[in-house]
């Protein structure tokens, strides 16, 4: 039976935010991708997140054409993503 009480255990377990993070970075061991992708099917913030964030990414991408000056945006919008994550 899972010990659900150790909430840091850096390594370990990681939260939906540093998955994300390591996710979005494209950081993520290929371990780490399937833990993520069976996680989203439980924590609809993530899902909504991850895929939002994909998106946007894609469309910046696709509209920009590789010309930076979104970066902020990008970040704008991340974060107010971010806040409205169970922490
Ligand atoms: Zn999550």
């Amino acid at each position: 039976m899972p010990d659900s009480t150790d909430s840091s255990t850096p390594g370990k377990k990681l939260t939906c935010m540093e998955m994300l993070q390591l996710m979005l970075d494209g950081d993520a061991t290929a371990e780490q991708q399937q833990q993520f992708k069976a996680h989203l099917d439980e924590c609809m913030p993530c899902y909504k997140t991850y895929n939002l964030d994909v998106a946007l990414k894609t469309l910046i991408r696709t509209k920009c054409n590789g010309n930076g000056a979104t970066q902020e945006l990008i970040e704008k919008i991340r974060n107010q993503i971010s806040q409205n994550l169970p922490h």
